[in-house]
């Protein structure tokens, strides 16, 4: 099926409410251009070149959200491009995306990238690192960046249960973190899970933004 086709059939499986970003990183712009014309306009990359070169020949309008690992030598490269970085995976980043930010007279849309699956990535931070950090009050004080929810990823794994506990404590850690350090903050409202193969259960347990690729664009030759 053609990128317009499966973009469709995407669309017209997810509910209302939940938001989709077409990651569209290792694919052609030719592919892009395909979802731009089919209305797609939120677009997933996860290397900081690539997003770059993207950004310069894609229409103007497109949301570019970043999905990696970002590395801290290509915060610079990206931010005059990234609508939402989605994996802010240390304090070390976030604080960098803030004094860049700063300095370029913009502020920057993040969300706190959660580690809850028991392989996978390494990155992100622990449940309890993130409820620590916010009693910091350092959410409150930085004006560079403005944290609009939380990102994860379930285990990589077929039983099901596992998948949807991981799920369910990524958006537990939302709703606790929604309850005191960003109580009354409107705009703290993204939760972020589920891929391809798992953003039925994602969503099913309250996920509001979805990551697809390869139900997109077929699979990636990397
Ligand atoms: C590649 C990637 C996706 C998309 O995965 P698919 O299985 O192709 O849908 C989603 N999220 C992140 C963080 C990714 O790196």
């Amino acid at each position: 099926m053609s990128v317009k086709e499966n973009l469709r059939q995407v669309r017209g499986s997810i509910p209302e409410g939940v938001e989709l970003v077409a990651v569209s990183k290792f694919h052609p712009v030719e592919a892009l251009q395909e979802a731009y014309d089919e209305g797609q306009r939120v677009f997933g990359e996860s290397r900081a070149n690539e997003l770059v070169a993207k950004a310069k020949v894609m229409p103007v309008d497109v949301k570019w959200h970043f999905i990696g690992h970002l590395q801290t030598n290509k915060v610079r490269q990206i931010l005059p491009y990234v609508s939402l970085v989605h994996s802010v995976d240390s304090e070390k980043l976030l604080r960098l995306i803030d004094s860049e930010s700063v300095r370029a007279g913009k502020v920057t849309d993040v969300l706190l990238q959660l580690h809850v699956a028991k392989e996978e990535t390494k990155f992100g931070f622990a449940p309890e690192e993130l409820t620590e950090l916010s009693a910091t009050g350092i959410f409150s004080e930085l004006t560079g960046v403005n944290v609009i929810g939380v990102m994860g990823m379930a285990s990589n794994v077929d039983d099901e249960n596992r998948i949807r506990d991981d799920f369910r404590e990524i958006r537990r850690t939302f709703d606790s973190l929604g309850a005191s350090a960003f109580d009354g903050k409107d705009d703290f409202r993204v939760v972020s899970m589920g891929m391809s193969h798992d953003w039925h259960i994602a969503v099913e347990e309250g996920g509001n933004m979805i990551r697809i690729g390869t139900s997109i664009f077929g699979e990636r030759e990397y």
